[in-house]
């Protein structure tokens, strides 16, 4: 099959050498390729049967292909041949650019003139003020007027009977529903209206995801589950180039870095800060390249960026939505209220207004908001006498300013031809503040029960694809729970969900589906424990997972022996009425790599409990002891004292306290009457409130953990529940480390970046909130260095939060918030969250403390940063058995992985790999992700390259020499095995295995979350 030429216009950044040829999500990238002969539309082939053409439908048909068609059999339906039409007719308007190529989508350009690419367009929450099945039907249209499957039914017949019109989609989570329910006539229509360039998806995500709060884990398996539905319905003409984050609340430089190495040509934003925001205007640098892993990735990780001049709204006075009150043209001269100069004048107005303040001759504008085009027909009528109307002046006036519909693409193919050098930029966009008191940094902690749970339910997929995926018996039951959990994960990473910015009703909605998601997974371990468990035909019992172990609640492992007390508050906590026990029993445990490790406890009443642990990790999962490397001393209030590095004896005083800042309150009305809420922090004054009473302490001592129990009772009991005002509460830690007004922190859990209190690297701050200006999101790690003793003080959290130094050696984390008035900011709704008592939510989480040399600490936040993401699944059953007669039949300990990986390499992604592969496969290929997870210069061995082997990486299965591809750049590896990984360097592989079994084509995708 001959490659014929793609409709879509070329990467653009590929002449300016910025184009990465990396893709971790994406295999079969070039459009028409043969290998997308998979995913060929059958109908398409069946209509050019119809027409009786030998020809092959994805060479560029003409004219006379269509009309000289003289059969048309019953089959060949109507909308197949608008299809057929559209594509001829749009290809002519393309021969019009000033490229004068006839294979773009783009539409025609005027060199000498300015050109306004008008992007048509729709913002669709993955939930916000309504679920995400909600939005979708446009059910309890009295909260927000919106329902997204008429969006899509009404853009695609404008589309349709206009070849020149254009419209962007973005969430897949939507366009999956949709597409779901479209019959196939529809479905050629559509692949017709996005092979010609007319339909683009930008993004391709599940969800438009959170920057702040996201794990870069959790952001590349959005991402990757909405790509492989592009992939395996669209093909390469699928493939989104542009990364489109309009909404998201700050931009992670994290975000950038895999955008790039996903092969994206650009990202366009619209919020930054606004004093940011008045800099970049006035210097002309709106538009940059942004380095986005400078210190390891280097080119591989830069990306064009553009901030989008108007957030992502029209101009004002130009939304043609249905119920917008902007008036429409009105443009018969006859009636009265004719209108079209003075729109055009205000249109010209704001098109050079705009032009001034970026570099080329070419602007971008956004042509639609929230939920907008459920109508389309309003739109797009009023956008072509907009474009009509104002081109005209060009005859009439000598205009020379000239309107089109695009895309993001297509503008930014202009920009790379315009051949400009852009500014750079290095750091990233946190804080974001939109007005003086406004600082967007309290969403960083919003909802700290939701965001604890979408980590640990990442924890528990990531298991579970893993595990299973090496147990090949449950391969197809496998990919369509996974599908199932993975949605539910994509949908929880939308930048209203994780962030904790939505209606409480959409809050539950997401941890219900986190929930199915997680039953899903365990019924498949289930299965995959039956096969791995038992040494011979014994059948097994299956295990019970415990999923209220943060309330300390399990029924199964009730009335055991135990060692730890249950801490009084935690036994109080509402949530656990009805569980009995009063204890927690401690041990160390071993877990092998990939693999699981069972336990058994004898039970009083002569049963045996058996606990199977299981790991996702590459490295054996034996107990990190902190104390055999700090010792932390308490005074006797039950306050820390002093820690001590046993390594080099150096000693620091270090003190924590819980304190709270008291949410301001305010109506919005102005900035200065600004109130803190779901995503606002503004604290009430800059000294958070502590207790005048010291403390309850209990202190418990074992043979494995002291604990010292620090109750700050008066607050719990009191000022939570009685007093009136909003609460943010902080973990509060004060060494006496000279940190020189500087502290670190996380993006999206990898690359760490260096934080200056009241400092932007790229512009002269003007701080006007002391502490909300100085917060930043901490996903994963913050810590303090005092360069003049050579040490460094690391706290690890076991969820996204939002962390500051507001003092020199002092750290900061905000663990809990509970608001009692709306930031307003349309949730309309003050965050506060109640449990099933309806007094404040209680919220227990965990947080890790390391104090030692900065030249040994990335040794411990590394690795240790992965063990608390990827916690250990513990699964719990009863058994008559003894631990004799048990390991006779079953195997207490196995591992997936023939080795340890390297301890700086860890096994990101092990999945089954659905749908059309890169060469034909006879048997089931997997996806492998590999990473360095040591940044450059952070640890003198662990830093350095280093160099796995495939084939000895895994027991059950052998992979086929001469059939393991890098997805990087589709093609195979030659030779060995042997993969070499450079520091924060993800490689990704499509592996086929010897003997494995055969290969199925299961739709994963058919299945709801
Ligand atoms: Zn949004």
């Amino acid at each position: 099959m001959s490659h014929a030429v793609c409709l879509f216009p070329p990467p653009a950044s590929k002449e300016r050498n910025l184009h990465v040829d990396e893709a971790l999500v994406w295999v079969a990238d070039k459009c028409w390729d043969d290998r997308i002969e998979n995913v060929l539309d059958t109908s398409i082939l069946d209509f050019i049967a119809c027409c009786g053409q030998k020809k092959n439908v994805w060479s560029p048909l003409t004219k006379s292909d269509l009309f000289g068609c003289n059969y048309m059999p019953k089959k060949c339906s109507i909308t197949t041949v608008l299809y057929m039409s559209g594509r001829v007719n749009g290809r002519g308007v393309a021969s019009a650019d000033s490229e004068s190529s006839s294979t773009w989508s783009c539409n025609a350009v005027k060199d000498d003139m300015i050109n306004v690419h008008l992007v048509p367009h729709t913002h669709d929450d993955v939930g916000w003020l309504k679920t995400v099945d909600q939005y979708y039907y446009g059910a309890r249209n009295d909260i927000q007027n919106a329902g997204v499957q008429y969006v899509l039914d009404s853009v695609i017949p404008e589309l349709v009977n206009d070849p020149s019109k254009r419209f962007i989609y973005v969430e897949i989570a939507f366009f999956a529903r949709w597409w779901r329910e479209q019959e196939d006539n529809m479905k050629t229509v559509v692949k017709g209206l996005v092979n010609s360039g007319q339909l683009e998806f930008i993004l391709g995500g599940w969800c438009m995801n959170d920057e702040a709060s996201t794990h870069y884990n959790a952001i590349i398996d959005q991402h990757a589950l909405g790509f492989e539905f592009l992939r395996q319905n669209f093909g390469g003409c699928g493939r989104p180039r542009i990364g489109w984050q309009v909404d998201p609340f700050g931009h992670s430089r994290e975000q950038a870095s895999l955008f790039a190495q996903f092969g994206f040509d650009g990202l366009f934003f619209g919020r930054l800060d606004y004093q940011d925001k008045n800099h970049r205007l006035n210097t002309t640098t709106m538009e940059m390249l942004w380095h986005g892993s400078p210190d390891n990735l280097g080119e591989k990780s830069d990306l064009f960026t553009g901030v989008l001049y108007n957030l992502y709204q029209p101009p004002g006075g130009f939304d043609f939505n249905q119920y917008s009150s902007d008036e429409p043209f009105m443009d018969d001269p006859r009636l009265h209220d004719y209108n079209v100069d003075k729109k055009v004048d205000d249109f010209l107005k704001a098109a050079k207004d705009q032009a001034k303040y970026y570099k080329t001759n070419h602007i971008m504008m956004t042509m639609g908001s929230d939920f907008e085009y459920q109508n389309a027909h309003h739109w797009y009528k009023n956008l072509d006498k907009l474009i009509h109307y104002t081109n005209k002046r060009q005859t009439t006036d000598n205009s020379k300013i000239n309107l089109l519909y695009s895309t993001p693409s297509c503008y930014t193919y202009q920009l790379n031809r315009a051949n400009k050098t852009w500014p750079t930029k290095s750091d990233d966009f946190y804080p974001y503040a939109y007005r003086e008191h406004s600082f967007m940094t309290g969403y960083f902690t919003s909802r700290a029960a939701l965001k604890g749970y979408i980590r640990e339910t990442n924890a528990f997929l990531q298991h579970f694809v893993s595990k299973c995926g090496l147990v090949t018996v449950v391969f197809i039951v496998l990919l369509i729970s996974n599908a199932v959990s993975g949605e539910a994960m994509g949908v929880a990473q939308h930048h209203d969900a994780v962030s904790g910015t939505e209606k409480q009703q959409v809050a539950y909605d997401y941890a219900m589906r986190l929930a199915n998601g997680r039953s899903e997974c365990q019924k498949v371990m289930n299965d995959a424990m039956g096969q791995l468990v038992p040494k011979g035909s014994e059948g097994f019992m299956g295990v019970f997972f415990c999923d209220l172990l943060n309330i300390s609640a399990c029924s199964i492992t009730e009335q055991n022996k135990q060692m730890i007390p249950v801490f009084k508050r935690t036994q109080n906590i509402p949530e656990r009425k009805g569980y009995m026990a009063k204890n927690e029993l401690v041990f160390r445990v071993e877990i092998p790599a990939l693999g699981y490790s069972t336990y058994m406890i004898k039970m009083s009443e002569g049963k045996f409990l058996l606990f199977l642990l299981t790991m996702y990790m590459h490295f054996t999962g034996k107990a990190i002891s902190l104390l055999e490397h700090m010792s932390l001393k308490f005074d006797s209030n039950g306050n820390w004292d002093k820690l001590t590095d046993l390594h080099t004896g150096q000693s620091v005083d270090a003190r924590s306290d819980i304190v709270y800042y008291h949410g301001m309150a305010g109506n919005c009305s102005q900035g200065k009457f600004q109130s803190s809420g779901a995503y606002i922090f503004r604290p009430n004054g800059t000294t958070p409130q502590t207790w005048t009473d010291p403390p309850t302490v209990v202190t418990v001592d074992g043979p494995l953990v002291n604990e010292v129990h620090t109750e700050f009772s008066p607050w719990v009991t009191q000022v939570t529940r009685q007093d009136k005002m909003g609460k943010e509460v902080v973990v509060r830690v004060n060494t006496g480390m000279k940190s020189d007004a500087t502290f670190y922190t996380d993006a999206n859990g990898r690359d760490i970046i260096k934080r200056v209190r009241n400092f932007r690297k790229t512009w002269n701050l003007n701080q006007t909130e002391s502490v909300a200006g100085n917060y930043y999101p901490v996903n994963s790690r913050i810590f303090l260095r005092d360069e003049s003793s050579g040490m460094q003080f690391t706290v690890l959290t076991d969820r996204s939060q939002g962390g500051a130094s507001i003092q020199d050696g002092q750290l900061e984390l905000m663990v809990h918030r509970r608001l009692l008035y709306d930031d307003s900011l349309g949730v309309g709704e003050p965050m506060n969250e109640t449990g099933s008592d309806k007094q404040g939510l209680i919220i227990r989480g965990k947080m890790y403390v390391h104090f030692g040399q900065i030249s040994d600490a990335a040794k411990f936040h590394r690795e240790f940063g992965l063990r608390t993401y990827l916690t250990p699944i513990t699964a719990f059953t009863k058994t008559d058995m003894n631990y004799q007669d048990y390991s006779m039949f079953y195997n207490t300990m196995w591992s997936g992985l023939k080795q340890e990986l390297p301890a700086n390499i860890h096994m990101l992604t092990l999945e089954q790999w659905g749908g059309p592969t890169l060469t034909p496969s006879q048997t089931q290929p997997y996806l492998i992700r590999l990473e360095h997870f040591y940044e450059n210069g952070e640890d003198p061995q662990l830093s350095l390259p280093v160099t796995v082997n495939l084939q000895d990486l895994f027991v059950t299965f052998n992979i086929a020499n001469n059939n393991v591809y890098k997805v990087e750049n589709r093609q195979k590896l030659k030779g060995s095995l042997d993969i070499t990984l450079n520091p924060m360097e993800i490689r990704t592989f499509q592996v086929n295995l010897k003997d494995g079994p055969p290969r199925q084509n299961v739709d994963k995708f058919t299945v709801f979350s």
